[in-house]
């Protein structure tokens, strides 16, 4: 299946947390977010996709079925949980503000090089509070997780998730708050 380069990323807050992966799914399908499987781990979207997620601006035009020459289209992957929470950011990566001053963690000029544990704290370049990375404004841009889903072919700030959708992932997950943001990744 072809890779997909835009991606709208669902994430528990609490990196460490992995939720119930068949309880999830079966909880987004009984409200029609998730559809059919496509394969182990992917999945098309529901009928009611659309009711679960606002797009921005003009009435969005979305490929929601494979076809044969494998043009990418809009699904749901389900990654494999990693051992450790991990960052996820891609190519539109945004430096990341402190979230105690609010001004920049790292140093103007300096690009995100994630530590080898995201969730070991390291100091503010701005005002020296020490914070994880898995705490840091990301502006939308990057998590810190163990476990996610991914909505393909969604550009970045194209489609926001409703609160109804991310309070949904909360009562599926005993209550834990879900945060989300965009990945993008260039082609080849
Ligand atoms: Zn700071």
């Amino acid at each position: 299946m072809a890779v997909s380069h835009h991606r709208l990323i669902l994430h528990p807050r609490d990196p460490f947390f992995v939720p119930e992966t068949t309880a999830v799914l079966e909880g987004l399908r009984e409200i029609g977010f998730v559809g059919p499987a496509l394969d182990a781990c992917r999945y098309r979207v529901g009928s009611r996709f659309m009711e679960w997620v606002s797009f921005l601006g003009c009435s969005p035009w979305l490929r929601l079925e494979p076809d044969a020459q494998q043009t990418p289209f809009t699904h749901i992957h389900v990654p494999h949980q990693t051992p450790v929470p991990i960052l996820i950011a891609g190519d539109n990566v945004k430096p990341p503000r402190c979230p105690h001053c609010r001004k920049g963690f790292m140093a103007p000029g300096r690009p995100p090089r994630p530590p080898p544990d995201p969730t070991a704290v390291s100091r503010c370049a701005s005002c020296g509070t020490p914070a994880p990375w898995s705490a840091l404004d990301w502006r939308r841009s990057a998590c810190v997780a163990r476990w996610r889903l991914e909505v393909t072919e969604i550009h970045e700030a194209e489609a926001v998730p409703t609160p109804g959708l991310l309070d949904r992932l909360a009562a599926l997950s005993a209550g834990r708050p879900w945060g989300y943001c965009y990945v993008q990744t260039r082609k080849g």
